[in-house]
């Protein structure tokens, strides 16, 4: 039996995400490490934090895929005193490499935050333009105030709704993440509500004085589900080709401390 590399991965990666098909801006593929170093353990996280780096540790994973990335920037210097240097130097010493599937994760019809939450949400006649997943409710009309019950319920986490609460919602748009500019999309694609993970004051403004509804499901929210979606399908896919590999998806949740529900 072939022992898997972190080349291996990022194959499959580039096979349900090409990662040519990342935006300009973005830094995705492989981050930190070796594309030749194995991957017996990997553990797949919406983000590099210390917490993950913690359970990476624990779990003696050789390998972090993450969605976000890091070295997003321009870095010129890796330094011991800054966040994102201290993270950097860590996976070195442990040689642990890093994958990052950003904004070509962000299009995938079945991986991205926003495909995993329409499924869950089970919309119907899905669209795609882009970053864009706009369907229709499977039993709308619903009023406003139902369908964020639904998504609060359906992330497990507090979310926030911009809009009247009796407005009826058949067409739902959803792009994960900070995209709350993306509502214009949603709403020229059919929808009379939009979903996002984060919504400035000037948005919620003038989609609110329209009639639109705007939803905050907040950026861990609405991205962090496409982290067991992801390392389920990875696992699968390894398994097929019989190797003998453990994906775990991370169990940390960001920011720590409290939360309102
Ligand atoms: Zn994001």
């Amino acid at each position: 039996m072939n022992r898997l590399t972190v080349k291996n991965v990022l194959d499959w990666l580039n096979e349900i995400a090409p990662f040519e098909t990342a935006e300009s801006y973005d830094n995705v593929g492989l981050l930190v490490g070796s594309v030749h170093a194995p991957a017996d353990r990997i553990l797949v996280a919406l983000d590099v934090t210390p917490d993950v780096l913690d359970e990476a540790e624990r779990l003696d994973a050789q390998l972090i895929v993450t969605h976000h990335p890091l070295m997003f920037r321009g870095t010129k210097r890796i330094l011991e005193d800054d966040y994102e240097g201290q993270l950097i130097s860590r996976m070195i010493r442990k040689n642990i490499s890093m994958i990052a599937a950003h904004t070509n994760l962000d299009q995938s019809p079945l991986y991205s935050g926003s495909a995993v939450l329409a499924q869950k949400l089970g919309l119907q006649n899905m669209r795609q333009e882009g970053f864009m997943f706009v369907g229709d409710l499977t039993d709308g009309p619903m009023r406003a105030d139902a369908l964020c019950k639904r998504i609060a319920d359906c992330e497990g986490d507090f979310i926030y709704q911009y809009g009247a609460d009796d407005a009826m919602i058949t067409t739902l748009g959803i792009s994960g993440g900070a995209y709350d500019e993306g509502f214009e999309q949603a709403r020229a694609m059919g929808a009379q509500a939009y979903l996002t993970g984060e919504v400035r004051h000037h948005n919620a403004l003038s989609a609110c004085g329209t009639g639109f509804v705007l939803y905050q499901g907040g950026h861990f929210g609405t991205e962090g589900i496409l982290v067991p979606a992801l390392a389920g399908a990875l696992q699968n896919a390894l398994n097929a080709l019989q190797y003998d590999v453990v994906v775990y998806p991370s169990r940390c949740r960001p920011y720590g401390g409290r939360r309102a529900l």
